[in-house]
């Protein structure tokens, strides 16, 4: 500042100088105005420079100026800089803000203090069928039509949320979706929404099991319960009583089954696979079942009628490695299946075999009355029976093949059914190679010299 008022007090003296001698001293006051209007000019030449730079959309290109302007238009540059660096910056944050609520499962909508959407991400598009460019402004209401999120809306009490039908529920594909609205800043509001329908489902299926185990169990007590009652009430001989008792037997044999299979199914739900470490003879598992099945067959097709075939494979060459009791359980719950559910004269046949890939495989073969296509995916869902009398008639809990199902995937493996109505069915359990294991060498005996 000093140095520019010293160049114009310069220019003014050398000026009126030059012009005093030139022309006295109306030349000296002319040289002095000349001076000061040179400077002037100068100075505004500069300030418009600077301006136009300022008013440019791209202002990297300042321009090279001296003095007190060139110095403005550079702290002007690094100003511009230090915003842009900071717009830049809370950019990106905003851009990672926005790909973590797009990361989240749960649906967000961002709505302006009239209900209008302002912004939501991918998951509340498809929760709602919002088009989030489309639909930008357009007011909830008209989107989201359901009568239980209007009733909500309009109630302006959003301490809980409320449960409505996703957009994309079809017929056996439900979407249940619990949606609450949060205020903020001034009038906004956020609206979460969040799939609930694997939570649906688990609890309509808590609530079915508990239905089911009742049931299951106030059938037999209904019937144990008419017995005592009967024999309390009336004076019964001594064959009548043992008929009575035998009955009575019969039902709770029925129940005891029946919260056994209930605690195996729990036990095979809360504990850990089965590891690796121990091995199943399977030759010997075989055997049991075969003389438990042959016994069953027995009881239920007395030799005097139509005897069922039943054919049993060589024991495998091979072992598995697992659990010895839940194997048992699940192979015999098939080979039992096969024999109370075929008729007197049919056949059975069950046999282990290798599968090229190194998988196990169990197959039980029978020429009972099959099962109907539609039935099949739904077999191994607790409860599930196609034909309930035969079911009970011949003991059964509807449980085995949850059992047997659940045992095969502890294991790695799976349940295999194929059926044909009228001409029988296959059951397979199979097992992952990782789990098959070579038969030890038969030991040598040492005899005594
Ligand atoms: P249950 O105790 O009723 O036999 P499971 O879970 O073992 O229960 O079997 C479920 C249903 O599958 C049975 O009720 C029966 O209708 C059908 N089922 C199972 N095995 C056979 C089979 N070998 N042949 C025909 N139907 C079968």
């Amino acid at each position: 500042m000093v140095f520019r008022l010293f160049l114009l007090l310069l220019s003014q003296a050398t000026l009126g100088l030059l012009g005093g001698a030139w022309l006295g001293w109306p030349g000296a006051v002319g040289g002095v105005v000349l001076a000061a209007l040179l400077m002037l000019a100068l100075d505004s030449w500069r300030a418009g420079r600077v301006l136009r730079w300022l008013g440019q959309a791209d202002v990297t290109d300042v321009p090279v100026l001296r003095g007190l302007w060139g110095e403005a238009a550079y702290r002007a540059l690094r100003a511009l800089r230090a915003e842009q660096q900071k717009t830049r910056d809370s950019d990106e944050r905003l851009r990672e803000f926005v790909s973590a609520i797009q990361a989240s499962p749960n649906g967000v909508i961002l709505l302006d203090p009239d209900g209008r959407i302002e912004w939501c991400n991918d998951i509340a598009a498809r929760h709602f069928g919002i088009d989030p460019q489309r639909d930008l402004l357009q007011h909830i209401g008209n989107l989201v039509r359901e009568p239980a999120f209007a009733a909500y809306y309009a109630g302006k009490d959003y301490e809980r949320p409320v449960k409505v039908i996703g957009r994309e529920d079809k017929p056996g594909h439900p979407v249940k979706l619990s949606v609450q609205l949060h205020s903020y800043g001034g009038g906004h509001q956020l609206m979460l929404s969040i799939d609930v329908t694997a939570l649906a489902q688990a609890d309509a299926m808590r609530r079915d099991f508990v239905a089911n185990v009742s049931h299951e169990i106030r059938t037999p007590l209904t019937v144990l319960a008419g017995f005592v009652e009967t024999m309390q009430s009336l004076p019964l001989d001594a064959r009548e009583r043992e008929r009575y008792l035998a009955l009575m037997a019969a039902q709770s044999e029925r129940m005891q089954t029946l919260v056994n299979d209930l605690l195996t199914l729990s036990r095979l739900e809360g504990s850990p696979p089965p590891g690796a470490s121990d091995v199943v003879e399977l030759g010997a598992l075989m055997a049991q079942c075969e003389a438990e099945a042959r016994g069953l067959s027995g009881l239920l097709h007395p030799p005097d009628g139509k005897p069922q075939q039943l054919r049993f494979g060589a024991p495998p060459p091979f072992q598995l490695a697992g659990a010895e009791g839940e194997l048992r359980s699940a192979m015999s719950n098939l080979i039992n299946n096969a024999v109370r559910y075929t008729p007197a004269g049919g056949s059975i046949d069950v046999r282990w075999e290798q599968l090229p890939d190194g998988r196990a495989r169990m197959v039980v073969t029978d020429t009972g009355p099959g099962i109907a296509p539609e039935h099949v995916p739904r077999l191994g869902e607790r409860f599930y029976r196609v034909d309930r009398s035969r079911s009970r008639e011949s003991g059964g809990t509807g449980l085995g093949l949850a059992i047997t199902k659940h045992v095969a995937q502890r294991h790695g493996g799976e349940l295999q059914i194929s059926s044909q109505q009228g001409r029988g069915s296959v059951f397979a359990l199979v097992f992952p190679a990782q789990r098959v294991r070579a038969l030890p060498p038969p030991a040598v005996a040492v005899s005594a010299a």
